[in-house]
């Protein structure tokens, strides 16, 4: 779990900056009120992710608790009372990552997000492209100081090749005019294929360039900084694209996936299911469908609870993640439910798979507040592409039908 040290001799500031931190991300937070408190916590816990450091305590009035964490190689965020108590290069110089004036409106709500975003920023990759490796260099070097992932090229060409290989590239810095390639033409092939949601671009030219503005945007990049840009305005913009990303990914998740579950949804697999299918007839693929269901499950609930039924399903859920395999698609379908959707396995393969995992659950003993009990799933197979997507699916039911007519905890291919 994440861990935050936040030292500051207000009660009150280290109370609401916990919660709204611990409401925002799942961390352990540390507190200090004084610099010999935070030094007794620096010893015992040793390891933080991100400290949090009021520049005006009673035992160091002058930001001496800065230097000591520093010691510790701990990232910081200073919060301090007032903008004229700070020398934002002295700050920057020594590789503080923000500040928050303390006494503003949004105080808490910014120093969350920023130990947030420090923190989070670890899951995304930056491309930065750029024909001059100096300025490469600069951009790269901030973005890794804020804890991103980053890969550099130094040509439009370059980066587009980078990007067809890298599917986990979600923020892109690309300079205007440049060898080969410029900004606007690398912009346009990015949008060919990637949405606003999926790749965020940032543009960036020199102040003579201003009238490109408007066309970047235009031509779908989302944020534009003009060359000559602070430090502090790169890594805001940044930071609100970063956001956004995430937000749209939530909301992607929201609609595609079961919440109790984290597995596609029915809806899902019925709209990206059938493009799946399509290709692989198209291409004579291997495909298979199975649909699988929890064996008398009304009476685990009876007999349990329904939460016990809860445990049931998300056992199973985790289970088949784990050892379903790859090239599958797999999602709920309805209460105890699933539909799993093999894409270029031989059915010999499937029919292994799945036949592992129904022996596992047979034998398998779940434990919960000391009550000790098991279930079983049958499975309907099929690897007959009918004439339809639906049509393939009804196939692998009726074959499920079978499979609890002959008894249950077995597989039926059709
Ligand atoms: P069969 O072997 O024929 O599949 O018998 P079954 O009892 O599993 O089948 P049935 O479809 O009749 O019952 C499914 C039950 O699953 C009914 C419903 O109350 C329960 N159920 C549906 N969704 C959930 C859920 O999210 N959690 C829990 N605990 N139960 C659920
Ligand atoms: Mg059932
Ligand atoms: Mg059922």
């Amino acid at each position: 779990m994440k861990r935050v040290l936040i030292v500051d001799d207000s009660r009150t500031i280290e109370a609401r900056l916990a919660k709204a931190i611990q409401n925002r991300f799942e961390c352990e937070v540390i507190l200090a009120d004084s610099r010999k408190i935070c030094l007794e916590r620096l010893n015992k816990f040793k390891h933080f992710d991100i400290a949090l450091l009021d520049l005006n305590l009673p035992d160091a009035p002058n930001g001496e608790v800065v230097d000591l964490v520093m010691k510790f190689n701990i990232p910081i965020i200073v919060l301090t009372g007032n903008e004229n108590s700070i020398d934002k290069k002295i700050l920057q110089q020594k590789g503080i990552i923000d500040y928050v004036i303390k006494d503003r409106s949004y105080a808490i709500e910014q120093a969350t997000n920023l130990a947030y975003r420090y923190i989070h920023n670890k899951n995304h990759k930056a491309l930065i492209v750029d024909d001059s490796k100096t300025f490469a260099f600069k951009l790269e070097n901030i973005c890794k100081r804020y804890n991103l992932q980053t890969v550099v090229a130094n040509s439009g060409e370059e980066a587009l090749g980078i990007i067809k290989k890298d599917q986990d590239i979600d923020i892109v810095f690309v300079d205007y005019i440049m060898n080969g390639m410029n900004g606007l033409d690398f912009t346009t092939e990015i949008r060919k294929e990637y949405k606003q949601d999926e790749i965020s671009i940032i543009a960036l030219s020199g102040a003579a360039d201003k009238e490109v503005i408007p066309s970047f945007l235009k031509y779908g990049a989302n944020d534009f900084l003009s060359k000559d840009f602070s430090e502090e305005e790169l890594v805001a913009r940044m930071g609100t694209q970063l956001n956004n990303l995430e937000l749209f990914n939530e909301v992607k998740d929201r609609a595609n996936k079961d919440f109790m579950t984290g597995l596609f949804n029915r809806r899902y697999l019925f709209e990206n299911g059938i493009d799946m299918y399509k290709k692989a007839k198209k291409d004579k693929n291997n495909f298979c469908a199975a649909i699988l269901d929890i064996d008398k499950f009304k009476n685990i609930n009876d007999t349990y609870g329904h939460d016990i039924g809860d445990v049931a399903i998300k056992e199973l859920s985790k289970l088949m993640q784990k050892q379903i395999g790859d090239d599958t698609l797999i999602s709920r379908i309805g209460g105890e439910e699933f539909c799993i959707l093999f894409n270029n396995v031989d059915k010999d393969t499937v029919k292994k798979r799945l036949e592992s995992l129904r022996e596992y659950i047979h034998t398998n003993v779940i434990t919960v507040n000391k009550i000790h009990f098991s279930y079983t799933i049958s499975i309907g197979l099929t690897s007959s592409f009918g004439k339809d997507f639906d049509d393939m699916i009804k196939t692998a039911d009726l074959a499920l039908y079978d499979a609890k007519q002959n008894g249950r905890n077995q597989i039926v291919i059709k």
